[in-house]
């Protein structure tokens, strides 16, 4: 099966999968494989291993939580291809060919390079250059501002600035949690002010995707210049710029 390259479909809370490169990257996949309705797959928002045939696939976990790991990824065997698990070193399960990695670490793959961060709750957040592309996937390495009392300084100083800026972000998944509506809703706003990526997505919202319309519009009002990508909902796709 041919994917179109430079694709991101939107697979529910989290989990995004993209073509790039000749590639395909799947982060934080986590509906259980009998959630997933008979035939469904990409472009219903879930992952079929039918999608997977000849495809050099790689598997992103950044940390143990249900809401994003799920084995099912282990049973995934994309024929006539291959497939590459990094997950974070909280989670248990996986082949010895998996990469477990922890935070602060590099991992140099043929034509990929990974760097982790330590996450404000468990796990990792992944950057990965690919195809000559920054790529920062959040995980829950978040603006976790549950009391409203935190500083957005802080959490610049303390984690965003301590991602990779060897080369600017091209695309990044951010968290965009509805919990925290009004209290910066996760991050979204503060990371588009501090690290300008080319294109931001959304990530974390429980599948209550009106946040993502209201960070948009909002987004707007605070002078962010470039894409966001305003999922509306599981099986969305979007086109990036090659
Ligand atoms: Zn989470």
């Amino acid at each position: 099966m041919s994917l179109t390259e430079n694709t991101i479909w939107h697979l529910y809370h989290s989990a995004n999968a993209l073509t790039i490169d000749g590639k395909l990257l799947v982060f934080d996949y986590a509906t259980p494989a009998e959630e997933r309705p008979a035939g469904a797959g990409l472009t219903e928002g879930y992952v079929a291993n039918d999608d997977l045939q000849g495809q050099d696939v790689y598997t992103f976990a950044s940390h143990a939580h249900g809401d994003h790991f799920n084995e099912v990824i282990l049973t995934w065997r994309p024929k006539g291809g291959r497939i590459t698990h990094i997950l974070s070193s909280d989670i248990s399960a996986g082949p010895e060919s998996a990469h477990f990695m922890q935070p602060h670490q590099t991992l140099e793959l043929e034509e990929m390079k990974v760097v982790t961060y330590p996450s404000t709750d468990e796990g990792v957040a992944f950057s990965v250059f690919t195809g000559g592309k920054h790529i920062y996937f959040a995980g829950d390495n978040a603006f976790w501002n549950w009391e409203g009392t935190r500083s957005e300084e802080a959490y610049i100083r303390d984690v965003l600035s301590k991602i990779d800026d060897s080369r600017p972000i091209d695309i990044a998944f951010q968290v965009c949690d509805p919990r925290l509506e009004g209290k910066g809703e996760g991050g979204i706003y503060v990371f588009a002010r501090a690290l300008n990526p080319i294109l931001l997505v959304p990530i974390h919202s429980f599948g209550r995707y009106a946040i993502n319309s209201k960070a948009e519009k909002k987004l707007k009002t605070l002078g962010f210049e470039n894409t966001f990508w305003c999922v509306k909902g599981r099986g969305d796709s979007y086109s990036v710029a090659p």
